[in-house]
């Protein structure tokens, strides 16, 4: 398999990484000094974090000719899956990490009341319906369905 480009930064990020935290001081003299330099460093640290989450998440992934559920299927080129699979991987990842339930799911990720999902999937290309009062939020295709059907005045 040959490495993606955002592969290639992802490497040079958790290289970036291993820098930083070889600048940590370890024989700490308890000054404020060498405190807010460490802290500093963490700081440091923490976004270059969040930095190769977003690479991850950006990496591009490519068939392999052969079903991602894990059942072993050949597929056709240029699909993940055999037909209906994708079911099946996303029902199996929901049962095998997180006991199958939506709560579990979102609370792993950090989601949940305080902090809004959709808010997030807004961020990512979501939309909401702009009548007002209406909650409805979905991909753009779905809204625009939603929004053609009747709204109770508010
Ligand atoms: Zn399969
Ligand atoms: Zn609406």
């Amino acid at each position: 398999m040959t490495q993606t480009k955002s592969g290639t930064r992802a490497a040079a990020l958790r290289e970036a990484i291993e820098a930083a935290r070889g600048e940590y001081l370890h024989d700490q003299t308890g000054t404020p000094e060498d405190e807010a330099y460490n802290q500093a460093v963490t700081d440091v640290v923490a976004a270059i974090g969040a930095l190769l989450e977003t690479e991850k998440r950006d990496e591009r992934l490519l068939p392999t000719g052969y079903c991602w559920c894990g059942c072993g299927a050949e597929t056709g080129i240029g699909s993940f899956f055999a037909r209906g699979h994708d079911k099946t991987a996303e029902a199996a990842l929901m049962k095998a990490e997180y006991g199958g339930t939506v709560p579990r799911l979102l609370a792993a990720h950090s989601y949940g009341p305080d902090r809004s999902v959709t808010d997030a999937a807004v961020r990512n290309g979501w939309v909401r319906c702009p009548i007002p009062g209406c909650k409805y939020v979905g991909a753009e295709a779905s809204v625009r369905k939603h929004e053609a059907m009747p709204h109770k005045e508010k």
